[in-house]
C-alpha cells in the first residue's frame, strides 16, 4: 500500500510560516488536485515535499507506504518512489535524455548491479511508443532550449521510466501553452494506474478539464480551506478565487 499521507505540515521560508497546517492523504490510483490562488503556497508545499533544502519544516510529517520521508535525502526520496516535475525543469546541456534516464535509473538500482543496456532501450522506446513520443528525442540534450511541450514531453518520459509510487506534480502558472497542456494531461491519463498516486497542483482549472482528478482541494494561505469531487473546480472557475476568499472572511 503506497500512500503518501501529509500531516499537519507547517512549512518555514526564511522565518516566514508558508504552509500552516496541511493534512492530506493520497492513495494509490488517486489524483488530487490542489488550486488555489498564487503566492498561497502550493508550491512551497511541493518543494517541502521534495526536500527543498531552502524551506523549514517546523512540525509535521510526510510519510510515504509509513515512511517518513523527511529524514531521507532528495535521491532516497526518489528511491523510494516518489517523482517530482518540477515548474521550471533544469536544462543539462551535453547530457542527452537517453543517458540522463539511463544514469537515473541505474542510479536506483543496489550497488554493484548493473542496467541492462539492450532491455533498458528496449523499455524507453515501448515507453515513448506508449507516450507518442519520436524516438529521435532521446538524442536531444536535457531541456536544452526545449520549448514548453518538449520540456514536459521530457518530464513525461521520465515518469513513465522511473514508474514511480507516488508523482507530485507543480503546474502551477507555468503559463502551459495548449501544447504543453495537451502532453501533460495525455501523459498523466496514459500513465494513470491503480499503484500511482498524484498530487497535481494547478492554477488554473482548464488543466482539470484534461486530467478529470478524484479529489480537489482549495489552498488559501497555507492552508485547505475545502475539498470536494471535480465539481468543486468548476464551481471555483465559475466563482473564482474571491468567493472562497469571502467565505473565510465572513467564517
Ligand atoms: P504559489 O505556488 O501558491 O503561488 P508559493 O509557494 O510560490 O505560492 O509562494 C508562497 C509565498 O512565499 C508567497 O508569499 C511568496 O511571495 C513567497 N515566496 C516564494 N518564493 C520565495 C522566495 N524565493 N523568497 C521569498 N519569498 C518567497
Ligand atoms: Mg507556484
Amino acid at each position: 500500500m503506497s500512500q503518501l499521507e501529509i500531516k499537519a505540515l507547517h512549512v518555514n521560508l526564511a522565518e516566514r510560516e508558508i504552509v500552516k497546517g496541511i493534512t492530506l492523504t493520497v492513495k494509490p490510483g488517486e489524483v488530487h488536485a490542489i488550486m488555489g490562488p498564487n503566492g498561497t503556497g502550493k508550491s512551497t508545499l511541493a518543494k517541502a515535499i521534495a526536500g527543498h533544502p531552502d524551506y523549514t519544516i517546523t512540525s509535521g510529517e510526510v510519510l510515504l507506504d509509513g515512511r517518513s520521508l523527511l529524514e531521507m535525502e532528495p535521491d532516497e526520496r526518489a528511491r523510494a518512489g516518489l517523482f517530482l516535475a518540477f515548474q521550471y525543469p533544469n536544462e543539462v546541456p551535453g547530457v542527452t535524455i537517453a543517458n540522463f534516464l539511463r544514469a537515473a535509473m541505474q542510479a536506483r538500482l543496489a550497488e554493484g548491479e548493473e542496467l541492462d543496456a539492450t532491455g533498458y532501450y528496449k523499455q524507453l522506446y515501448a515507453k515513448m511508443d506508449s507516450l507518442k513520443i519520436d524516438h529521435k528525442f532521446t538524442s536531444r540534450s536535457v531541456n536544452t532550449g526545449f520549448s514548453g511541450g518538449e520540456k514536459k514531453r521530457c518530464e513525461i518520459l521520465q515518469m513513465a521510466m522511473l514508474a514511480p509510487k507516488f508523482a507530485l506534480m507543480d503546474e502551477t502558472d507555468s503559463g502551459l501553452d495548449i501544447d504543453a497542456l495537451r502532453i501533460v494531461s495525455d501523459g498523466v491519463n496514459t500513465l494513470r494506474s491503480s499503484t500511482l498516486g498524484i498530487l497535481l497542483i494547478t492554477h488554473y482549472q482548464r488543466l482539470l478539464n484534461y486530467i478529470v482528478p478524484d479529489f480537489v482541494h482549495v489552498m488559501y494561505d497555507g492552508r485547505i480551506v475545502r475539498s470536494g469531487d471535480k465539481d468543486l473546480a468548476l464551481e471555483l472557475e465559475a466563482k473564482g478565487y474571491s468567493w472562497v476568499k469571502k467565505e473565510i472572511v465572513h467564517a
